[in-house]
């Protein structure tokens, strides 16, 4: 086999289908975001509007000292995994901020969320003898991972569907374990699950419950524990499992569970065990963003209104999105070519980056660019993006929706 031949065809094939990935080359501003220096193709000032650093706090003033102080004091790695001296006070610290934002007894730090879900689930479903995991449709790759590598039996059942939960459940003997894994904000469309329901069910068929809440920590809930803490839900979640690399700004995961859960993740994942743990500044960082956000709300206030902003004016001019109830406004294209060429051309004519999404990230057919409105975009911001949008709209010739009769 001509080993080179094959990964260039295969490349050409990702082409072809429109589904090949450009990153953005941008140079982010501290203090300036969601302003952005392009270095590649394109150069120039740039507005960010798909991040998913989505309050800003990658930036703020309190993160940044808390890593400066903890870079000083301890310098940059952590040295180690967490078994062989890789322990700092700070992920201690942090661990502790993370069982208290979710009312749990524990929490157990990852080096990235996808790590959280992949150890998490892989070593419940697959050390809990016999376990089946019903596993939502739409459950993010890292979940879908994690239980591929449990070996354990998956059943999945319909995206948000209560009657095929529980259908599949009944069809399980009640005796038998059941671990039910799903997301309270789907990423790609924005919609919320009904947790309450689903806790319900798990009640009713002796099941336990894992909740990826990693597009939730941060933004909903008076602290920013996540729909559960919001919905006052916390306490009848098995596991809850997060994400420090979207709202918090920084980077890691962690799930939040009882004492003894954690310690068996702790003990048998070797997700957790053999790899280096986090920088201690990074933990720093982290705990200070939480720590910041469980006393403010006013980053997830400003936010719901840029996301209410944004999506009146799309309205306004007739252009499709997902209705939902979170801060994910998919607009949608249906097209992979045409989805890749608005977003090139808002970048390199507009200075406004959206990222494609494309597949398999979502369906084929469902391809949309995913705008994510903060805190720090301004009224100016928005009028521009929709500026752009408009003109591009007509320019690919995209279907709009009628406007309402004025
Ligand atoms: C991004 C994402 C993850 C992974 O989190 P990282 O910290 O980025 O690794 C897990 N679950 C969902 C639903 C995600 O969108």
């Amino acid at each position: 086999m001509n080993y080179e031949t094959f990964f260039e065809t295969a490349l050409d094939d990702l082409r072809a289908q429109g589904n090949y990935r450009v990153f953005a080359d941008l140079e982010r501003h501290r203090g300036a975001f969601p302003r952005a220096t392009a270095r590649g193709e394109t150069t120039g000032d740039v507005t960010i509007w798909c991040s998913n650093d989505y309050l800003g706090m990658g930036q703020h003033p309190t993160v940044l000292d808390a890593m400066h102080t903890a870079l000083d004091r301890c310098g940059a790695g952590a040295g180690g995994t967490r078994n062989i001296s890789g322990t700092t006070h700070e992920h201690v610290l942090l661990e502790a901020e993370l069982a208290d934002l979710h009312g749990k007894e524990s929490a157990l730090l990852f080096t990235s969320g996808y790590v959280s879900n992949w150890a998490a689930l892989g070593t419940l479903a697959g050390k809990i003898p016999e376990c089946v995991v019903l596993s939502d449709a739409l459950n993010h790759a890292s979940m879908i991972e994690g239980i591929r590598h449990s070996k354990a039996e998956r059943m999945i059942w319909k995206h948000n569907d209560l009657a095929d939960l529980e259908a599949k459940l009944a069809s399980l003997p009640l005796e038998r374990p059941k671990l039910i894994a799903f997301e309270s904000v789907y990423s790609m469309d924005g919609d919320i699950a009904p947790i309450a329901q689903i806790c319900d069910l798990a009640d009713k068929y002796n099941a336990m419950t894992y909740l990826d809440e990693v597009h939730a920590v941060g933004l909903y809930g008076p602290r920013g524990g996540g729909i559960a803490e919001r919905e006052g839900l916390m306490d009848r979640l098995t596991v809850i499992e997060g994400t420090l690399g979207k709202a918090f700004g920084v980077m890691g995961g962690y799930i939040a569970a009882s004492a003894d859960l954690c310690d068996f993740v702790r003990s048998f994942a070797s997700g957790f065990i053999f790899t280096t743990a986090i920088p201690p500044a990074v933990a720093a960082g982290a705990a200070a963003s939480i720590r910041h956000l469980k006393a403010s709300s006013s980053e997830r206030e400003a936010q719901q209104e840029r996301v209410a902003q944004v999506r009146a004016q799309l309205d306004s001019i007739g252009i499709p999105h997902v209705e939902n109830p979170s801060h994910i406004i998919p607009v949608m294209v249906g097209d992979p070519h045409k989805c890749k060429f608005i977003s090139d051309k808002l970048l390199q004519d507009y200075g406004v980056y959206i990222q494609p999404i494309n597949y398999p990230t979502v369906p084929k057919g469902t391809e949309r660019l995913r705008i994510t409105p903060s805190p720090v975009h301004s009224d100016a911001d928005i009028a521009h993006l929709i500026g752009a949008l408009e003109e591009l709209w007509a320019q690919c010739q995209l279907a709009r929706m009628p406007l309402a009769a004025q």
